[in-house]
């Protein structure tokens, strides 16, 4: 077999073992095979589990100022490999190289803010709290933790959670998308050259096969997982079943809602840049438009106008804005909702089917930018993530409508209100059961020093990820009573110890 072969990394080092099962990796834009990926099996895991326990006391007892300089150090190579790193996510995912890029650098920022985590892993202090006695807080790692990646971001979500866990003391096993899984063993590699000993960030590929062992092991103490809403519950049910803290964030439903008063123009821009970028294949992108009152006609117009003129072609060409579909399957599944939502009543606008591919089809998983027009809550197209190049396009009357229909769907990752009326807007952001809000930013993910979730059906468990979230869902808090023995104690007291 020709092309690249993609295995793991374990112990500071590429796995050389021979896996008794493999996956294909695809070039997007071709639909070619451009190489294998190996598949990890149980006890390939539990080898990575096991060096990963071995440098954990070794890891553990690093100063917080070293650790954090191995994350100085792996800032500068990831800056230098900037262009390297988003050219193998382009190659695999489809992205646009632009875009890929973008990636890297929001979970640049997470590494900078595990840079500076010493500030934030302070505990407290309160000195005399009885006569003679101190008593203080302190936050220790859990020990070997693991995280379990979706394929729409190789290089950022692993950045969302190893930048933290390893500045936290904590060792690491990751279990990347098999889709796009080149990015974190450059990722690791990275680490190493930056000064991470061996052992404390471990790379498996694999399927459910590797997830499970994950989910199971005795070792792994916490689990960060991100991708779909039916296997983000299945983590964390698995996970927690076996002991473990899981954070498991699910698929998602972004609505924008654009009042009467907005500026169609600006609404327009931000509906097709959040709804198309990354071919729609983002968990914060807009996947569903609400135009409330008279606004709908003339947005719909706006939005088709500016789809027409998008330039779709291979993530490595510069001209291109929005790359293919990440697999042949997947691009069919989001093509058939172009068929289903004419037959349950939507009009389709601006049909992606008939998009122009900049250099030809070339047998890739392409499928243009498509608008559906008059969707109603039961249709299929609105009840499911897509996950694709779909904007989905309801009417309704009024702002409270708007508020229903966003607060009663399942999902709650993102959601954007378009508005010239701060009041409203003010409102919005109150009343609004969703987990991240924008106004007037249609794709409001939160700087690093905030943290990243959303609510119901889009994150099982009780912490969001990275941010001071992330620090506490890594570690674990100790209360400490301390009394140092000074001339003044004395007698045995069988009481329950109360403050004097
Ligand atoms: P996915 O759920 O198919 O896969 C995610 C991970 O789970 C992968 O590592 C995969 O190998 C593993 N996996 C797949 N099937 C499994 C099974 N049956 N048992 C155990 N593990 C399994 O998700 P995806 O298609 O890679 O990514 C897209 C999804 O991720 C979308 O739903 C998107 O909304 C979601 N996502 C959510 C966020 C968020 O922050 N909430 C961020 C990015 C992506």
């Amino acid at each position: 077999m020709s092309g690249k072969h993609v295995s793991h990394w374990i112990g500071g080092r590429p796995w050389d073992g021979a896996a008794e099962r493999r996956g294909d990796i695809y070039n997007p834009a071709t639909g070619q095979v451009t190489g294998t990926v190996d598949f990890a099996s149980a006890t390939v895991v539990g080898d990575a589990v096991a060096a990963a326990a071995k440098a954990l006391p070794g890891w553990r007892s690093v100063s917080l100022a070293k650790r954090t300089t191995v994350l100085f150090a792996f800032r500068e190579l990831i800056n230098a490999h900037r262009g390297e790193l988003a050219e193998l996510v382009s190659s695999e995912h489809g992205k646009v190289t632009s875009d890929a890029e973008g990636e890297v650098a929001r979970g640049l920022e997470v590494v900078e803010f595990a840079c500076g985590l010493g500030h934030l892993l302070k505990g407290g202090y309160s000195e005399n709290v009885s006569t003679g006695v101190d008593a203080y807080s302190i936050r220790q790692p859990l020990g070997v933790v693991a995280g379990i990646t979706p394929f729409n971001f190789p290089a950022m979500v692993p950045m969302w959670m190893f930048p933290i866990a390893l500045a936290c003391g904590n060792t690491f096993v990751l279990k990347p998308s098999e889709k796009d899984p080149s990015a974190s063993l450059l990722l690791a590699r990275l680490l190493a050259e930056a000064g991470l000993p061996d052992g404390v960030f471990n790379v498996v590929h694999g399927d459910k096969e590797a997830v499970d062992a994950i989910l199971t092991h005795p070792d792994v103490r916490a689990v960060s997982f991100v991708g779909s809403t039916p296997i983000a519950r299945y983590v964390y049910e698995t996970g927690t079943a076996a002991g473990k803290r899981v954070q498991a964030l699910g698929g998602a439903k972004n609505h924008m809602v654009v009042l009467p008063d907005a500026d169609t123009d600006l609404a327009a821009d931000a509906a097709v840049s959040a709804g198309f970028g990354s071919a729609g294949e983002r968990c914060m992108a807009v996947s569903v438009l609400v135009a409330v009152g008279s606004v709908g006609d003339e947005l719909v117009a706006k939005i088709a106008d500016r789809v027409h003129g998008l330039r779709v072609g291979p993530g490595s060409d510069e001209r291109s804005e929005m790359g293919p579909l990440v697999t042949g399957p997947h691009r069919d599944k989001v093509a058939s909702y172009l068929d289903t939502g004419v037959k349950e009543g939507a009009t389709l606008a601006v049909d992606g089917r008939m998009h122009p591919i900049i250099g030809g089809d070339a047998g890739g998983f392409w499928l243009g930018p498509s608008v559906l027009d008059h969707v109603t809550p039961e249709m299929s197209a609105y009840r499911d993530e897509i996950f694709g190049p779909v904007l989905s396009v309801v009417r309704v009357p009024s702002y409270a409508d708007a508020l229903r229909l966003v607060s009663e769907n399942p999902y709650g990752n993102g959601v954007a209100i378009y508005t010239n009326d701060g009041g409203a807007a003010r409102r919005f952001v109150s009343e609004v059961e969703v987990g991240m809000v924008g106004v007037n930013v249609p794709i409001p993910v939160p700087m690093a020093y905030y943290s990243f979730g959303g609510w119901k059906s889009s994150l099982f468990g009780d912490t969001h990820i990275y941010g001071t979230e992330g620090i506490h869902f890594y570690t674990r808090g100790k209360a400490v009573t301390s009394r140092w023995l000074d001339p003044s104690h004395g007698g045995v007291n069988l009481g329950f110890p109360v403050n004097k």
